[in-house]
């Protein structure tokens, strides 16, 4: 393995959360629906039926360039990619060829840059189902997922390792949810990995002769294993003085490996031709301002901003950003304490990421009040608790006689004299403490 270095690209699909489909009205959300209840004419592919792209998803497509530092195309198309499979109705999907509606862009990580090749936007395809029917193994279509909007995201070969190539699939998923474009969510399989893989002797120049493709991978721990596997295979098949074969090959999770599935196809299997029934689409600066306009602060840019603002490290930072929702909270919590507490966003950020509060839950303003209560419970305890029970016990013995004789509720009694003096003391405490004074007196 020492004598190779890995060449890694991936391709990212990820679906739309928009209302309606990509070329039809039909809805988009289609997880979990009976089979084949959300479909039309045009998802279904029926003669004459007419596509009319959606414009939500061709401007979420472009925000979502703009967010990489693609460059947004000026004139846009889409094109028929032909192959034959059940779950595509029409016999080829729409998709776009020689002109995405993105190209460039980059994402840092820790390894390295990692450039975007492109971004475009296709549909996606129906979904089949393999069961028993009368006793019989049949395949079954559901034409629900059938034109819902897909982006397709495509980086440069510029991934070395398995682990470069999870940290940046999480910095794009992370990106895509900060967008609100798609729920990302890889079980639902609205964002799925692909992969392609292969090994050149250190060194050397250019691109390997060949390379594997992993097909729809659903997590990153699955995507970072099929890499490794298929790295390791490579390096022993190199070894050996053969070429790996270029192919498509999916993970199988139960064998814990990589399976051949097809001999890749070339770009000109799929008779790539323009769309004759979408107009190309043109795009104005205007358009693209107005777009990038409504792009949020980013992970990165909000990372930054937390380590140098509140002073926060880089650990609890980016534990803070993970999500939107948490990095509002946080920053919530910061105002509601700022002036009334002397709290630093330091301490607000410990507590967070320590309590895990339930955000949907507990409010800001109540998450900084419970700090309060609790750091004074913490305050009475270290200082004043011995004290004022030393005092409570001495001044009624007869309590104290009751209790060493078997009568429970005394304690209850001596704990409401005690919580009288600490009012904002913590009832348990008192009583645990009580106790033991009591059992050692
Ligand atoms: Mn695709």
């Amino acid at each position: 393995m020492d004598t190779y270095e890995p060449i890694i690209g991936l391709e990212i699909h990820v679906e739309l959360k928009t209302k309606s489909g990509m070329f039809c009205g039909c809805p988009a959300d289609h997880f979990g629906k009976k089979p084949n209840t959300g479909t039309c004419p045009v998802c279904l592919g029926l003669p004459g039926a007419l596509p009319v792209p959606n414009k939500k998803a061709v401007e979420w497509t472009i925000m979502l360039g703009l967010a990489l530092g693609s460059t947004i195309a000026e004139v846009s198309k889409f094109d028929r990619k032909h192959y034959f499979y059940p779950d595509l109705p029409k016999g080829y999907q729409i998709s776009q060829y020689d002109q995405p509606l993105c190209r460039g862009g980059m994402v840092p990580t820790s390894f390295g840059d990692v450039r975007i090749h492109r971004v475009h936007l296709e549909e996606d395809t129906g979904k089949l189902q393999h069961a028993t029917v009368d006793g019989k193994r049949v395949t079954l279509v559901d034409f629900n997922r059938s034109g819902v909007p897909l982006v397709e995201i495509v980086t440069e070969a510029d991934i070395r390792s398995a682990e470069q190539a999870k940290e940046f699939l999480k910095k794009l998923h992370q990106i895509v949810r900060y967008l609100g474009i798609s729920d990302a969510d890889m079980e639902k399989g609205s964002m799925r990995l692909e992969p392609n893989i292969s090994l050149r002797k250190i060194g050397e120049k250019g691109l390997p002769p060949y390379k594997v493709e992993v097909k729809n991978i659903n997590s990153f721990r699955f995507a970072e294993r099929a890499i490794n596997y298929e790295l390791e295979r490579h390096a022993r098949m190199l070894d050996e003085g053969k070429i790996p074969l270029q192919e498509t090959r999916g993970w199988d999770e139960a064998k814990n490996a990589t399976v051949s599935q097809r001999t890749k196809e070339e770009a000109a299997d799929y008779r790539y031709f323009p769309e004759p029934d979408i107009p190309p689409m043109r795009f104005t600066q205007q358009m693209i301002t107005n777009i990038q306009s409504t792009i949020p602060e980013l992970p990165d840019a909000k990372l930054t901003r937390f380590t140098k603002d509140f002073g926060l490290n880089n650990q609890d930072a980016s534990l803070l950003i993970e999500s939107q929702e948490l990095a509002d909270y946080f920053e919530e919590a910061v105002k509601v304490a700022t002036g009334r507490t002397n709290f630093s966003p330091k301490d607000i950020a410990n507590w967070i990421i320590n309590r895990k509060p339930d955000i949907d839950a507990v409010m800001p303003a109540k998450f900084i009040e419970s700090m309060r209560e609790a750091k004074e419970v913490v305050a009475v305890s270290d200082k004043d608790l011995f004290a004022v029970i030393d005092k409570v016990l001495a001044e009624n013995a007869k309590a104290v006689a009751d209790y060493k004789a078997g009568k429970q509720q005394s304690a209850m009694f001596l704990m409401g004299l005690v919580r009288r003096q600490l009012p904002k003391s913590d009832t348990k405490l008192i009583l645990d403490t009580l106790r033991k004074s009591l059992d050692s007196t």
